[in-house]
């Protein structure tokens, strides 16, 4: 591709500017067009030759969290080399920009600081929001924006959960392909409750506690009407907000703005499409299922609802698909004589006797599948897989929480508990597992799977809102792409290898719901792959005319 010279910097500028920079790369003719001749060494050497030459030194290094500074500095000089290096080995370099290492990376973020990447913005700054996004020098079209109460499972990491924002939207573009220069991760500083933080001399954050309550919310407000007015088309995802804030969000800007929060839709359709491979194998119907969710919040109910939002489309009645749908939290099984539930677990509060645990819960309501999302390490027990085993064929098995301390049990456990007949999809990596002279492959859930196709697609339609019907296009799409293969050695997703084409499928079907609904605001082409394709950035370095 050649790229006209118009508007590109020159000389040093240019190998400082990350979105154009191909540092030893820059040719010849380049080189004397482009005022760089003397500020490079002399031999050019080809992307694929920088890229080697990367790796060999990343793989040199032994520790995580001075590979994960590796690849920012990359990031920071040169994004083009940096994609490449993601897109060409998805599988070994996504564990060290996005979990588990980003979440070391965020607790550490104030010590291993090098250059801002995003924009901050605090409490201090109410009233002048949108001057300061005009700060941005770029045009935004998707933005991730946390306020650091709940990075991951490592809870307030304040201004320091920077960290995630910037991962996610490395992962739109390594995904799918979404152009960098459209991303803007960007951290609300609400001040944090971490005292650890607030007495390290390297915090990179306001030094205050959290505000709370209306202060809260009407900085929320103003930074979206400001990122909508500064930034007409953009996307807003919603990244690593508490519970008690991420629900009531979603609820309030959903219907009126472009927006999402990966933790619940997001985790829905990566589960939803985990559970239609299952039922491939069962050959069974999802209303022939009954799921029981160990854990209440943002995964388990995002799950129910979508899951109950596909039997609803397959003609189910909207309240009979709830009754597949029991939940479990801290204090035992969610029914309709608990007292003071929050209002996202209430269509899911069923007429039953209190139950304390999950194992009783389990032994009273005999579910097909069980769900595990409340991040407590080792909960579905030998008891537990057993009961799944003597009650179901092919019981389906979801360990999803993370990180891999917090997952409710590993492949192995669940295949050995379940006479290697668990439907297993896990939400950390684990190594495939020999059982009974087969190998099986467990797949991680990974969102990864989902909400960068489902950015693209946004994109390229021009989509105005983004909703659930579009998150269950996401998940039948996905499933799709789960061959006859992958179900055979007990793989419930595709490999991550094929995550460009999976996105892009994603990407189409998200938009084509968009243009089924009205809510498309770019014209439509006869050709909606193509059209999707062209939003499409290519990491392999252009050639300036
Ligand atoms: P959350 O804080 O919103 O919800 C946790 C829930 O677990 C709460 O309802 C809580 O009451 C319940 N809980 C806590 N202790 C419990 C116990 N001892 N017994 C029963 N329930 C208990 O968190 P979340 O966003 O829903 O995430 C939960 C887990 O799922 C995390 O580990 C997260 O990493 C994981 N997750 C995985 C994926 C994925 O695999 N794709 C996606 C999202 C979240």
């Amino acid at each position: 591709m050649k790229t006209s010279l118009a508007g590109t910097p020159h000389g040093v500028q240019l190998l400082h500017d990350p979105l154009r920079n191909k540092g030893t790369a820059f040719t010849e003719v380049e080189r004397d067009a482009l005022g760089l001749r003397g500020l490079l060494p002399p031999h050019v050497h080809s992307q694929d030759e920088q890229m080697a030459r990367f790796l060999a030194s990343l793989r040199g290094i032994a520790d995580p969290l001075e590979k994960f500074v590796a690849l920012c500095s990359l990031h920071d000089r040169n994004e083009a080399l940096f994609f490449r290096v993601v897109c060409d080995n998805v599988d070994e370099i996504m564990p060290l920009i996005y979990t588990p290492t980003v979440g070391l990376a965020c607790q550490r973020y104030g010590h291993i600081f090098q250059r801002p990447r995003g924009m901050f913005i605090g409490v201090n700054d109410r009233g002048r929001i949108a001057d300061i996004l005009r700060n941005w020098p770029l045009k935004a079209g998707i933005i991730v924006v946390t306020d650091g109460e709940r990075i991951l499972g490592l809870g307030d990491q304040g201004a320091n959960g920077m960290g995630i924002p910037v991962g996610k939207l490395s992962l739109y573009t390594a995904c799918a392909g979404v152009n960098p220069a459209l991303c803007l991760p960007v951290t609300l500083d609400m001040g944090t409750n971490n005292e650890t933080l607030l007495n390290d001399p390297y915090y990179v954050g306001l030094r205050r506690h959290r505000v709370t309550g209306p202060a809260y919310d009407e900085l929320i407000d103003e930074f979206i009407t400001a990122a909508r007015e500064v930034f007409p088309d953009v996307i807003i995802q919603f990244e690593d907000f508490a519970n008690h804030n991420a629900f009531r969000l979603l609820e309030r800007y959903r219907n009126r703005i472009c927006t999402f929060n990966d933790d619940i839709q997001g985790t829905a359709s990566v589960a939803v499409a985990g559970v239609l491979s299952a039922l491939r194998v069962k050959g069974t119907k999802l209303a022939d299922e009954k799921f029981l969710f160990l854990g209440a919040g943002e995964a388990a109910t995002g799950i129910a609802d979508l899951l109950v939002a596909a039997m609803v489309a397959q003609g189910v009645d909207a309240a009979e698909a709830r009754q597949h749908c029991w939940l479990v939290d801290s204090k035992g099984l969610v029914v309709k004589s608990r007292e003071g539930l929050a209002a996202q677990k209430l269509p899911y509060a069923h007429e039953h006797a209190q139950v304390a645990d999950f194992l009783s819960a389990l032994k009273a309501l005999q579910p097909t599948a069980i769900i595990g999302v409340a991040a407590v390490g080792g909960t579905f027990t030998p008891e537990v897989l057993r009961a799944m085993a003597d009650g179901n064929q092919r019981p389906i098995v979801f360990a999803l929480s993370n990180p891999t301390s917090k997952a409710e049990c590993t492949a192995e456990q669940a295949y050995q508990g379940t006479d290697g007949r668990a439907l297993f999809a896990c939400g950390s990596p684990f190594l495939p597992v020999q059982y009974g002279g087969k190998t099986l492959v467990p797949r991680q859930g990974n969102n990864c799977y989902i909400f960068p196709g489902v950015g693209l697609g946004a994109i390229a339609c021009g989509a105005t809102r983004i909703t659930d019907e579009m998150f269950l296009a996401a998940a039948h799409t996905l499933a799709s792409q789960v061959t006859a293969a992958d179900l055979d050695q007990g793989s419930l997703f595709p490999p991550l290898a094929n995550i460009r084409e999976v996105s892009a499928r994603i990407a189409v079907a998200v938009a084509e719901v968009a243009y089924q609904r009205g809510l498309a605001a770019k014209p439509r082409s006869d050709d909606l792959r193509a059209q999707v394709q062209a939003h499409v950035f290519d990491p392999h370095y252009p050639a300036y005319a």
